[in-house]
C-alpha cells in the first residue's frame, strides 16, 4: 500500500501552503480530508498529484490548490453555512464541511450525486447535504447562503444564487465568454442589491450546465459578435503580413533565415507527433541553416543511445551491431518515418560531401526513456577503457536491475518506504566517470562524451522515476531541464561559437511562461533556451487545422491514422484557418506591423496533439491557453496536413531492417 498520509501533509505543503493559500481551517481540512477515497479505485495512486483527475460520468475532480483557492477566497468561517454547485466527487464539499457549519450540495449527474452521497456518508460528514438537481437554479430553502462555491464554469454569474446569498456573504464563480475560458470571480453582497465583483485570475473548469449556465450541446456556445467581427479583424491582418509557403521543397524561407541571423541555437516545433508537413518543413529550414549558417548539430525528441545510432550511420563512423533496434519503443512512427529517414540521408550526404571535418553535421536524442540502454551502454564502454570500473558500474546499476520491465514500478516502491533508493550508486557512478574524465577522454573523446552523457542519463532517468509520483509538474520539469542540459552539454562539446537545431513537441520549445503550462508552475525547454541565450535562441511554432495525423488512442496502444478535426473556434488555430492562406509563415518577434503582435496578444485555446490523439474529448485533452506571440518568435501553419508515413516497425525473418534504424 502507498502511504497516501505522508503524500497528503506533502501536497498540503508543497501545492497548497507553498503557493500561498494560508487560512489554518482549510489548511487543516485538507491535511485530514481523504481525496484518494473520491476517486476511480484505479487511481489511487495519483490522488496527491498537482492535478484535476477524471471521475465518473465524464467529469473531474478538480486540483486540490484549487479546491483550497476557492474555499480561503470565500472567507469561510466556522458557524457559515455554504452552498456548493457541483458536487462532482464529493471531496470540496467534504473539505469544506470542515470549516464551515453546513454544506448543501447540488450535481447535475445523478450518478455523481449518488455516488458522492454515499461516499460523504460512510466517511462521516453528516454536515454535507447533496441535491441531484441544476444548481444554477441554488437551493432556495436552505438559503441564505454565506458562501457560495460555483465549481464548474458559466456564461454569467447566475442570477438565483445571487438573489440566495447572504448580505456580506461570498460567492465565488469561474465565468467566461467561451464554456472552457473562464476568470475566477469574487462577488460580496453587500447590501440588499448591491455586490461587489472582484478578479482572481484565468482559470480553466469544465461548463455549467443548466437554464442559467450553458446549454448541453455547450461546446458549440456562442460567442458575442464583438468577438466574432475582432476575430476576423485578426484574421485579415494575418491575411496580409504573413508570408506564404506555396510548396515545402520549392519555398523561399530566407526571410526566415535572415531573421534567424546569428542565433545560437533554434528550436523547431511541431503541434502533433505525426503529421508529414511539420518533418518535411522542418527538414528544409535545418538544410538550410546546415548548409549557409554552419549549424552544428541537429537534436531531437528520442533517446540518447537511439539518436548515437544515427550519428554514427551520417558521420560515417564504424557501426557497431547490438542486439537492441533504435527507435523500438512506443511510439515507432516518431522517428521510424519517411520523412525523419529523407533527413537523415540528406546529413549522411552532407557529411561524406563536405571537406571540412568542423562543418559535419551530428545528430543527438534528447530525451531520458533510455535507462537501462544507457546502463548498458556505460557498461559496455567501461569494459573497453577500464574493466575494473566496469565491475563497479555493474554493481551499482544492479540497485535499478529488478525494474528492467517497468522502471516506473521502482519510483513507487522506493515511494512505499518498501525499497531503498539507488540515487547515491548512480550518482557515484557519474562522478567516478567524470573524475576520470581526462584518462578516458585521451583515447577517444566521442567515446567518452558518449558514454558520459548516457551515465548522466542513468541519473536524471533514476530520479525521473522517483519524483513521477509527487506529481506532473516535477516529473515535466526535470525531464525538460535534462534536455535543455543536455542541449547545453552538446554546444559546449562542439566548441565556442558552435550552433544546434532542436526538433521537439511545441510543449518543449513553446516558451511555457506564455502559457497556462507556466500557471501550474512547469517549465521547458523553450524557456530554458530564452533565460540562457536570450534573442539567441529562436523558437519556432508549428501548427494545423485539419487533415490526418499518425497517433494512438491510448498509451502503447497500435498507430492508427486519425483524422484531424478543424480547431476550435476560439483557437489561434481558427485564427490562422480564417486568413485562408494555406500555408504560411508569420513572424511574431519583431512582424512588420506591430498590430499582428498586438491583436494576438489576448491568450486564446492553442491544440496540442502528441502521440495519443482523442478526437471525441479534444476540447479537454489537446487544446490549452496560450499566447502565442509571446511563446514564439515564429508560427508556421499549415491548414491541411496529412500523417506522416511510417516505416516497417516488424521486420520479417531473413530480410535485413530498414538502414539506418536496425544499424
Ligand atoms: N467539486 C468537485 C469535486 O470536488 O470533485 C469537482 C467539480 S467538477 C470540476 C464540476 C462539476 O459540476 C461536475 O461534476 C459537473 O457535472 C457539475 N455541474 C455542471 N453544471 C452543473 C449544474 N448546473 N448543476 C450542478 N452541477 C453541475
Amino acid at each position: 500500500m502507498l502511504d497516501l498520509t505522508n503524500e497528503r501533509l506533502r501536497m498540503v505543503k508543497d501545492q497548497i501552503a507553498g503557493r500561498g493559500v494560508h487560512n489554518p481551517a482549510v489548511l487543516e481540512a485538507m491535511r485530514h480530508v481523504p481525496r484518494e477515497a473520491f476517486i476511480p479505485e484505479e487511481l489511487a495512486e495519483f490522488a496527491y498529484r498537482d492535478t484535476p483527475l477524471p471521475i465518473e460520468a465524464d467529469q473531474t475532480i478538480s486540483q486540490p490548490y484549487i479546491v483550497a483557492l476557492m474555499i480561503e477566497s470565500v472567507e469561510p468561517r466556522a458557524g457559515d453555512r455554504a452552498l456548493e454547485i457541483g458536487t462532482g466527487s464529493g471531496y470540496a464539499a467534504a473539505v469544506l464541511s470542515q470549516v464551515v457549519g453546513e454544506v448543501y450540495t447540488i450535481e447535475r449527474h445523478e450518478q455523481l450525486a449518488k455516488l458522492a452521497t454515499e461516499r460523504l456518508d460512510s466517511l462521516g460528514y453528516s454536515n454535507v447535504k447533496v441535491l441531484y438537481g441544476d444548481g444554477t437554479l441554488g437551493w432556495p430553502e436552505h438559503s441564505p447562503y454565506d458562501v457560495i462555491i460555483v465549481t464548474a464554469g458559466g456564461p454569467q454569474v447566475p442570477k438565483p444564487l445571487l438573489q440566495q446569498l447572504a448580505i456580506g456573504g461570498r460567492l465565488i464563480i469561474p465565468v467566461g465568454e467561451t464554456s472552457r475560458l473562464q476568470r475566477l470571480v469574487r462577488v460580496t453582497r453587500t447590501s440588499q442589491d448591491r455586490f461587489e465583483d472582484e478578479d482572481l485570475g484565468d482559470v480553466q473548469f469544465v461548463p455549467l450546465i443548466g437554464s442559467e449556465g450553458w446549454d448541453a450541446g455547450v461546446a458549440k456556445a456562442v460567442r458575442p459578435s464583438t468577438q466574432r467581427s475582432r476575430s476576423t479583424t485578426i484574421a485579415k491582418l494575418i491575411r496580409e503580413t504573413a508570408e506564404p509557403i506555396a510548396d515545402i521543397d520549392q519555398a523561399d524561407v530566407s526571410s526566415l533565415i535572415e531573421r534567424i541571423g546569428d542565433s545560437r541555437v533554434v528550436l523547431l516545433g511541431e503541434a502533433t507527433h505525426g503529421t508529414s508537413e511539420f518533418y518535411r518543413m522542418r527538414a528544409r529550414i535545418t538544410k538550410e541553416l546546415i548548409l549557409r549558417h554552419g549549424f552544428n548539430f541537429v537534436a531531437v525528441e528520442a533517446d540518447w543511445p537511439d539518436a548515437a545510432r544515427i550519428n554514427q550511420y551520417i558521420r560515417h563512423a564504424p557501426v557497431r551491431q547490438e542486439q537492441w533496434k533504435a527507435f523500438a519503443r512506443f511510439p515507432t512512427w516518431m522517428w521510424r518515418n519517411h520523412e525523419a529517414l529523407d533527413l537523415i540521408e540528406w546529413l549522411r550526404a552532407w557529411n561524406a560531401e563536405v571537406s571540412e571535418p568542423e562543418r559535419r553535421a551530428s545528430f543527438y536524442g534528447l530525451d531520458l526513456y533510455s535507462l537501462f540502454t544507457s546502463i548498458n551502454a556505460v557498461i559496455t564502454y567501461l569494459n573497453s577503457v577500464d574493466p575494473k570500473m566496469a565491475a563497479v558500474a555493474r554493481q551499482r546499476y544492479a540497485c535499478l536491475s529488478p525494474w528492467e520491465q517497468d522502471p516506473a514500478v521502482y519510483g513507487r516502491a522506493v515511494l512505499s518506504g518498501r525499497y531503498q533508493d539507488c540515487e547515491a550508486a548512480v550518482v557515484a557512478m557519474l562522478r567516478d566517470m567524470l573524475n576520470r574524465r581526462i584518462e578516458y577522454s585521451q583515447r577517444d573523446g566521442d567515446r567518452f562524451f558518449d558514454a558520459a552523457q548516457n551515465a548522466r542519463l542513468v541519473a536524471a532517468a533514476e530520479r525521473y522515476y522517483r519524483v513521477m509520483y509527487y506529481g506532473n509538474v516535477e516529473s515535466w520539469n526535470l525531464r525538460d531541464q535534462h534536455m535543455f542540459d543536455t542541449l547545453e552539454r552538446l554546444l559546449e562539446f562542439h566548441g565556442p561559437g558552435s550552433k544546434g537545431i532542436v526538433w521537439e513537441h511545441n510543449s518543449h520549445v513553446g516558451d511555457a511562461s506564455a502559457t497556462e503550462m507556466g500557471t501550474r508552475g512547469e517549465h521547458n525547454v523553450g524557456q530554458l533556451s530564452r533565460a540562457r541565450f536570450a534573442e539567441s535562441a529562436y523558437l519556432v511554432g508549428f501548427g494545423t487545422d485539419h487533415g490526418t495525423v499518425a497517433a494512438a488512442s491510448d498509451w502503447d496502444g497500435p498507430m492508427e491514422i486519425k483524422r484531424i478535426r478543424p480547431s476550435h473556434e476560439a483557437s489561434y488555430e481558427r485564427l490562422c484557418h480564417d486568413s485562408e492562406i494555406k500555408a504560411f509563415m508569420l513572424h511574431l518577434r519583431d512582424p512588420v506591423r506591430q498590430a499582428v503582435r498586438d491583436e494576438l496578444e489576448s491568450a486564446r485555446l492553442e491544440r496540442a496533439i502528441g502521440v495519443i490523439y482523442r478526437p471525441e474529448s479534444e476540447l479537454q485533452s489537446h487544446y490549452f491557453q496560450a499566447c502565442l506571440p509571446r511563446q514564439f518568435d515564429e508560427y508556421i501553419w499549415f491548414d491541411e496536413t496529412r500523417a506522416v508515413s511510417p516505416l516497417p516497425s516488424v521486420v520479417a525473418p531473413g530480410v535485413p531492417e530498414t538502414y539506418p534504424f536496425g544499424v
